[in-house]
This record gives structure tokens, sequence and C-alpha cells, in this order.
């Protein structure tokens, strides 16, 4: 159960730290929702850049932030591990899946000066020996990128899904259910994305209008992926 009795809690994550985190913080903030947002430490420089298509085919630079200014950005918001460098941590040794995990989050925590207990994965993907290192490293949830359509939170929160992604075409009506939904044991909508698809996709109207509908709502805590997940 979530503080006060609530039993619906709403949470968002975004990850890769890039330079539409600024704006996205902005809408939380001004409609009091709650994001975890997950770093890659190693390449969290404005050196790191890529190029995506927008949806009229045109090229959009992706750019991640500087570490100057971050922790005063996402004050009020949980940071969470998304590893050092991004790589596709199934395809890699023991030895370096937890360099990749272990060491982001000893950054991490030294940066935003938070204990970090959550990740979310590289490209959603993972296997055994993943999420067995993720424990080790003294992580409690693992995010993917499959659409759940659910507000259930399962057992196994190292292989946890989120409900859907900002742009899935049932958003707004998951919203409106979440709204309506009477429940005894805790349910949580979990958004996910990145900010840049955003830019890409040229829907900023769709955040604006997901918080405006969940916002101010007596019976939803607004809540951190921890705070979600774990009660912390
Ligand atoms: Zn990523």
């Amino acid at each position: 159960m979530f503080p006060q009795g609530k039993t619906k809690a709403l949470t968002l994550s975004y990850d890769d730290g890039v330079e539409q985190d600024r704006r996205l913080v902005e809408i939380l903030n001004r409609y009091h929702l709650k994001a975890t947002f997950n770093l890659n430490s190693g390449i969290q420089t404005g050196a790191n850049t890529w190029v995506n298509k927008d949806t009229g085919g045109q090229e959009v630079l992706i750019k991640r932030m500087n570490v100057r200014g971050l922790a005063e950005l996402y004050a009020g918001h949980e940071l969470a591990v998304h590893s050092l460098t991004h790589p596709r941590l199934q395809n890699l040794d023991e030895a370096t899946i937890r360099n990749e995990l272990e060491q982001d989050k000893l950054n991490l925590e030294r940066i935003f000066g938070t204990r970090v207990c959550g990740m979310a994965y590289p490209y959603g993907t993972y296997n055994d020996l993943v999420v067995k290192t993720v424990a080790v490293c003294g992580l409690r949830y693992g995010r993917g990128v499959i659409s759940t359509y659910s507000f259930d939170i399962p057992g196994d929160l190292l292989v946890y899904q989120p409900t859907c992604h900002h742009a899935d075409g049932r958003l707004l009506e998951l919203a409106e259910e979440f709204i309506r939904l009477k429940s005894d044991k805790p349910q949580v909508f979990y958004l996910w994305g990145h900010s840049y698809e955003f830019d890409t996709g040229h829907n900023w109207q769709v955040i604006e209008e997901f918080c405006r509908l969940m916002a101010n709502r007596e019976d939803i805590y607004y809540a951190t992926n921890a705070q979600a997940l774990l009660g912390t």
C-alpha cells in the first residue's frame, strides 16, 4: 500500500540523459509528477551524440547532457542505472556486465549524492546472467521495454515490464482506465520512453495531455520508480 492508504501510483521512466530531458522535467515539475531517469554515466557528455530520423524523415541530432547541473535539473526525481556505456549486456562476460552496472551505480551515487537502487536495461534486453548480476550489484528492480498494458506489480521486479510507451496509441485510453480504477491491491501505471522521441515524433503534446489528465488526483500517488515498486 502506498502513503495515505492509496492503492494507485503513477511513475515515469526516461532513458539516456539527453538534452530533451530539460523540457520533460519542466513539464513533470509543473504537474507535480515524479520520474526516474536512467543514465549512462560513462558517456554522460555532450560529446556523445547520434542522429535519428523524425516522422518526416528529417535527421535530428540527439545529444546527451554534460554532467554539471544535472543534480539541480533532476532534483526531486530518481536517478537509476542504465549501464556505463549502453552496450547489449547479454553479449558481455560476467565481469564486464558487473563493471557496466556497478560502476554506473557508484558514479551516479557520487554525482547525485543519493542511493541508487534500480536500473533500466539498455535496449530493454537481458539474459539470466545479466539479471543475476543486477541483483549482485545491489539493484532491486530492472525495467524492460515490453508493454504489458497492465497495472499489476509482478513478483520479480528484476524483470519488470512497463505499462506502455508514451507513443502507444492506447496511452490516453489506459490513463482513463487507471483514473476510473478502484482497487484493494497496489496498482502502478508505469510509463517509459526517451525524451528525444518527443522531438523526433513531434508529439510533445502527448506527454503534456497525459500529465494534465493524470495530475492532481487525490487517489493517485505520484512516485518515482523506487517509490512505486519498492516503497522507498
Ligand atoms: Zn537507452
